[in-house]
């Protein structure tokens, strides 16, 4: 009998390939991952025991029987083994933890197990081959068994599949279902081509395709650094909390390199590139081994578990330590700047996402630190983390409602001595957790986004505030309104401040618009294309807590702006020193001279008062005079001092 073993050539070639890309890189210890390893393994060993075994019997009579026996039986015993593996593989896909499958497992092999026994005394019954000098390879009677046992498991997959798919993804049912469909393929086309022997590329091509869409690494590898990206961490996280032992510590380092924006605006992307992997290549070298990944872009993960989990101090020291030291990139050399944000935690009780998020958290908090920019999230940040959620959920419904409140500080003129300008502050009084101050809830309204719609009803509320003014026949020249630096990403910014304005009927001029230092060094031309437009319609403009920032003197000249205002904290300096009285008195000079008006802020002693009278400030506001007040006391307020 002659058979074409030539596809079980190409068979072995293939899965030596897939086998080859499945050792590259770092595997999470998964029980899915380790049978797809057997499933390669037993399909190798079926290929190879088949064409060895074919060989030696077409040349069995030159070969000792006993040989061409052994052979044979390794084929005979590898052919149901492979359907039992890969219904171990679906059975791994679908279910993680090993301990929910270990009895499926166990009542499934025993088709196997009784086959096993057939095998070994079909030596004595030759129930299932033989082989013999004189005739050579002879079908047993019950050889159909072995392609019984073979097709019972391709059965089982499909069965199981069937049951459990509302548990799977629609394209891992496909690519799951691919091994028992291309067998049966299989069996059709043997049926007119009898001896050409198939077998092996059915299992081969259905292993391809399983390692490519379920199994392949490379999805998982970061292409610049070549090391396992954010989606493979996640996987290893779950992995970790699923099969972990119960209370193992792992925790979770995250470094972010602060400013790293800088490195690649000064040398350009591609110095930036080989810095992130010289970066990479640092932290793998001085981390456990597999334990890094990359989390996003200029951030890295560490993950550390069982034993390494006890160095963590020493660890985060040595990263920094190394980290600081210059970093030299051909002819560039630079600092690098660090915040590190680490999560500590026992495998039972935490969902990856909430880890992920404690970790996120922990590395802002440690970029927003004075020095030493590491934060452990310990039950400290764990309690201000939920605090922000509850502020960032009250401000969601506030918005909602348009229930903010508005309090008004008058702010006196020097040269009137009437009070002809407010400064509107926005108040939350009431709420589940009680009063909130700006100064919390103005930055948790940033990172959340919403202080941009929240802007805009503020206006709207000072639009209406001044109509009553101006119903109440109160002289009024404006009211200042603080915008958010983040206000100005808006693209149709312009457009949405005029439409409030004209829709509540007032002169554009009551409305002063503050922005802060930082607002320009964020968007410094969207301040000054606004600034620009609002000047057009007659809305005034006021640039805040000057000498707080790090305003570039040129960029503030060249924005058409009313009024400046010298945060309290520098009006407080020059009382207390006269070298930051001369200073004060300059920077008030400057401004001065290119025709801008000085507001100082936090007067709250008549000391105060005359001394910023006497430094040639236009406007006051602070404590002394008035504290914010609400909308109907502040009406009240410009009425008694209108006259
Ligand atoms: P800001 O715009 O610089 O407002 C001045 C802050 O100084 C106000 O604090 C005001 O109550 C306080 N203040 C005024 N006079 C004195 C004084 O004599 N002594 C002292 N110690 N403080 C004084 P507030 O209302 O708590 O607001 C804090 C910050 O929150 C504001 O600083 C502003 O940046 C932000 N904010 C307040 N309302 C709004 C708003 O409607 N929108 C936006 N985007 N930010 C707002
Ligand atoms: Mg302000
Ligand atoms: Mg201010």
């Amino acid at each position: 009998m002659e058979w074409n073993i030539m596809p079980e050539f190409c068979a072995l070639i293939i899965l030596i390939i897939v086998w080859m890309y499945e050792k590259k890189g770092n595997n999470i210890p998964s029980f899915k991952n380790r049978v797809f390893k057997l499933c390669l393994m037993t399909t190798f060993m079926g290929i190879s025991s088949n064409i060895i075994s074919t060989i030696m019997i077409e040349h069995y009579k030159e070969l000792p029987i006993w040989a061409t026996w052994i052979v044979t039986t390794i084929y005979f015993i590898f052919i149901p083994l492979m359907g039992m593996i890969y219904f171990y593989y679906v059975v791994a896909s679908i279910y993680i933890k090993y301990k929910e499958i270990k009895n499926v497992l166990l009542i499934a092999s025993i088709p196997t197990f009784f086959y096993f026994i057939a095998i070994i005394f079909n030596f004595f019954t030759k129930l299932i081959f033989d082989i013999s000098p004189e005739k050579g390879y002879v079908r047993g009677e019950l050889i159909g068994v072995t392609y019984l046992i073979f097709y019972f498991y391709c059965l089982a997959i499909v069965f199981l599949v069937a049951y459990k798919y509302k548990k799977i993804e629609q394209k891992t049912i496909r690519i799951l279902l691919m091994f028992p469909m291309l067998s049966t393929l299989i069996v059709i086309i043997q049926q007119t081509h009898k001896y050409i022997i198939l077998s092996g590329f059915s299992a081969s091509c259905a292993l391809l395709i399983v390692y490519l869409y379920l199994q392949n690494k490379q999805i998982y590898i970061d292409y610049l650094t070549k090391i396992p990206n954010r989606g493979q961490l996640l996987n290893m996280l779950d992995f970790q909390l699923q099969s972990g032992k119960k209370k193992e510590k792992i925790a979770l380092i995250v470094i972010s390199l602060r400013e790293f924006k800088i490195i690649n605006d000064r040398y350009g992307q591609q110095i930036g590139d080989i810095f992130l992997q010289e970066i990479s290549k640092l932290l793998c070298k001085i981390s456990p081994k597999e334990s890094v990944y990359r989390f996003n872009g200029d951030e890295f993960a560490v993950l550390l578990s069982g034993e390494s989990y006890t160095n963590i101090e020493q660890y985060v020291n040595q990263v920094q330590e190394e980290m600081n030291k210059m970093w030299r990139i051909g002819e560039y050399s630079t600092y690098l700047s660090i915040a590190i944000g680490i999560v500590r935690c026992s495998s039972d009780n935490r969902t990856v996402e909430s880890i992920i998020q404690s970790v996120e958290y922990a590395v802002a908090m440690a970029k927003k630190k004075k020095n030493n920019y590491i934060c452990f999230f310990d039950d400290k940040v764990l309690k201000e983390m939920k605090r922000k959620k509850i502020i960032a959920e009250i401000l969601r419904e506030k918005l909602k409602e348009e229930s903010f409140e508005m309090y008004y500080q008058p702010i006196y003129d020097v040269e009137t001595k009437k009070f002809l300008y407010l400064e509107s502050l926005i108040r939350i009084n009431d709420s589940p957790i009680g009063p909130i101050y700006p100064n919390e809830f103005i930055p948790i309204a940033e990172e959340t986004g919403i202080i941009i719609e929240m802007t805009y009803v503020i206006l709207d509320k000072v639009c209406k505030f001044i109509k009553s003014v101006i119903d109440n026949k109160i002289p009024i020249r404006c009211v200042h309104v603080n915008f958010s630096p983040l206000q100005f990403s808006q693209m149709d910014l312009e457009e949405r401040v005029i439409e409030i304005i004209k829709k509540n009927g007032i002169p554009s001029n009551t409305i002063k618009i503050e922005f802060t230092e930082s607002a320009l060094a964020d968007s410094t031309e969207s301040v000054i294309k606004f600034s620009k437009e609002m000047k057009k319609h007659g809305i005034k403009m006021g640039l805040d807590d000057f000498g707080t920032g790090y305003s570039n003197v040129s960029t503030v000249m060249s924005i058409p702006f009313h009024t400046v205002k010298l945060d309290k904290s520098l009006v407080w300096m020059a009382m207390k020193s006269e070298g930051a009285a001369i200073m004060f008195k300059n920077i008030i000079g400057a401004f001065k001279g290119i025709g801008m008006q000085l507001v100082a802020e936090g007067i709250e002693t008549e000391e105060q008062k005359k001394a910023v009278i006497d430094f040639g400030v236009e406007q006051i506001q602070g404590y002394y005079f008035s504290k914010p007040l609400p909308r109907e006391e502040a009406l009240q307020f410009l009425k008694e001092n209108s006259k």
